[in-house]
């Protein structure tokens, strides 16, 4: 069923949301875009601006290295500045409720851990862009760190001491997926009775499959996202709204 407006959208998922009792919320680019951080594929999205930089054309070229670094910086102000959204809220606040054991995300921007969900409880599917890691020995670095040396050495990316590119905490187009994310994903798929799907195109593999994963294997599917998914037709509830208007209401305390 699509919604054919708020009030209907909000009263369909709330009997939704009572009924179930492992609530399993997706979410992706679209909940954060309140909170100024732009999405893919939105028409102001980042996608428009710069194509991504896929992962072999990082490792193997120093000038591409830099050129990510760059655009990351140029970033940081936003990131920086945002605080959790209504979406972000609203599902922290099921997550008190006990309803949500544990949220997926395709985000990179530590939003949903700044809403007060436990690190532990929030499986990033394509890591996290606030810290940054070397691809050979795993170091953690500091984006402090990296921004001084980068500014210091004519904006040139830094390795690591053994030798290794530092690279954000995040999955690239054509990196490998974290295993124990998609594992863990895919545990928490198969037992939620509720999945809810929440400001993602649905088009980035193998993210895409969780939502027809969780329909087959028998939870209810809610998808709310401005503009139609693939999913849509498979999907017990549909709703083209704005996610902060539609789950502003779920919001406690
Ligand atoms: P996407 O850009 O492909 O899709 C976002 C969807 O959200 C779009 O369909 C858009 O119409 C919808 N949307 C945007 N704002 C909305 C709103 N206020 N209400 C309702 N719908 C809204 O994003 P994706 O599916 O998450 O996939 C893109 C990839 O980009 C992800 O892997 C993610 O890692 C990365 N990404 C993350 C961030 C972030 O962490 N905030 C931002 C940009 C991109």
């Amino acid at each position: 069923m699509i919604t054919p407006n708020l009030a209907t959208a909000i009263s369909e998922l709330g009997g939704l949301i009572e009924d179930a009792d492992r609530i399993l919320p997706f979410t992706g680019a679209g909940i954060s875009t309140e909170c100024g951080i732009p999405d893919f594929r939105s028409p102001c999205g980042l996608w428009i601006k710069n194509q991504p930089i896929p992962f072999d054309v990082f490792m193997a070229s120093g000038e591409m290295r830099d050129e990510s670094w760059r655009r990351r910086f140029v970033m940081e102000e936003i990131f920086a500045k945002a605080k959790p959204g209504r979406g972000h809220r609203a599902l922290a606040s099921l997550y008190r409720a006990g309803k949500v054991p544990a949220l997926l995300t395709q985000n990179i921007d530590n939003l949903h851990q700044d809403s007060g969900i436990a690190t532990q409880d929030i499986v990033e599917l394509h890591g996290n862009t606030t810290y940054a890691l070397c691809l050979e020995c795993e170091t953690r670095y500091e984006l402090s760190w990296v921004r001084e040396k980068f500014d210091t050495s004519g904006q040139h990316a830094p390795d690591c001491s053994c030798g290794g590119h530092i690279k954000t905490a995040t999955v690239s187009f054509g990196q490998a997926m974290p295993v124990d994310a998609m594992r863990r994903g895919e545990e928490l798929t198969r037992h939620c009775d509720l999945f809810l799907a929440v400001g993602s195109s649905l088009v980035v593999w193998p993210a895409a499959g969780f939502p027809p994963m969780a329909k087959h294997n028998g939870a209810a599917l809610v998808i709310i996202n401005r503009e139609p998914t693939e999913f849509d037709a498979l999907a017990d509830l549909v709703v083209r709204g704005d996610i902060g208007d539609v789950l502003a209401p779920f919001i406690a305390g």
